[in-house]
């Protein structure tokens, strides 16, 4: 275990958001020596220690508790958010910042030659995606009886492969859907990635350091744009 007095923050360890929430780390101060394979990175300059995750790790550490901070997509935080609000789990934290980077839309997508018409034209159908919470909400919010079939990688084949009707996946240029001869019809949730924090005060020292970064990201975005 590393020294509680340090601020901790997930981060993706290898992935899309992994480059962007370090450059963003590195812009506002912290340096960092990052060893690849290990879990944790520290901060050589402040009291930070980084824990390299999964993405789909890092709602629950902040929702639990376990790390103070975290850098998540959107869509994998609400998707979290959900499945631990269906199963009686914590689900609080704080968003500190909206971030600019990590941007992709959910959307449902079905194979070219499907006769879509409106989200009706999904009755009965079988779609396959790794968010079956916002995608069952998506359904219940539209009256559509559909099922969401679970699949945690290779979504975009799983209407050649017999597996399901459509599938809802993230897109962002729409270059892998076209691949796959499969055409956007709906967009279910825009994402982004955020900074959170966990629920509850953090100690005076860890919130301080917070309290400085923020005007420091404002500042990098700003400067970005
Ligand atoms: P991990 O091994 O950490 O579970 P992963 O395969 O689930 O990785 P990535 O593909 O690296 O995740 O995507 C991480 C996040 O990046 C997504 O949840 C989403 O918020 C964001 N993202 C941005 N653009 C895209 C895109 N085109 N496709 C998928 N994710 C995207
Ligand atoms: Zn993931």
């Amino acid at each position: 275990m590393s020294d509680s007095n340090r601020l901790r923050i997930a981060i993706q360890k290898s992935g899309r958001l992994s480059d962007d929430s370090i450059a963003l780390l590195k812009a506002i101060g912290v340096k960092l020596q990052i060893r690849d394979r290990l879990l944790i990175a520290h901060a050589t300059n402040l009291p930070i220690d980084l824990l390299r995750v999964r993405d789909d790790d890092i709602p629950g550490l902040v929702m639990d508790g376990v790390v103070d901070l975290g850098f998540i997509g959107e869509n994998e935080l609400e998707e979290k958010m959900l499945e631990r609000q269906a199963s009686g789990k914590k689900f609080e934290f704080k968003t500190l910042r909206r971030l600019d980077y990590g941007g992709c839309r959910l959307s449902i997508a079905v194979p070219n030659e499907f006769n879509y018409q409106g989200v009706q034209s999904l009755e009965g159908k079988k779609v396959a995606t790794t968010y079956p919470f916002l995608l069952e909400r998506f359904f219940k919010e539209n009256n559509v009886n559909a099922s969401a079939v679970m699949l945690t990688g290779s979504v975009e084949v799983a209407p050649r492969a017999g597996v399901a009707d459509a599938i809802c996946d993230l897109v962002s240029t729409g270059a892998t859907l076209e691949a796959n001869g499969l055409q956007e019809e709906e967009e279910i949730f825009q994402s982004k990635a955020v900074l959170i924090q966990r629920a509850g005060e953090l100690p005076e020292a860890k919130a301080q350091l917070v309290s400085r970064f923020l005007p420091r990201i404002d500042g990098v975005m700003q400067a970005k744009e």
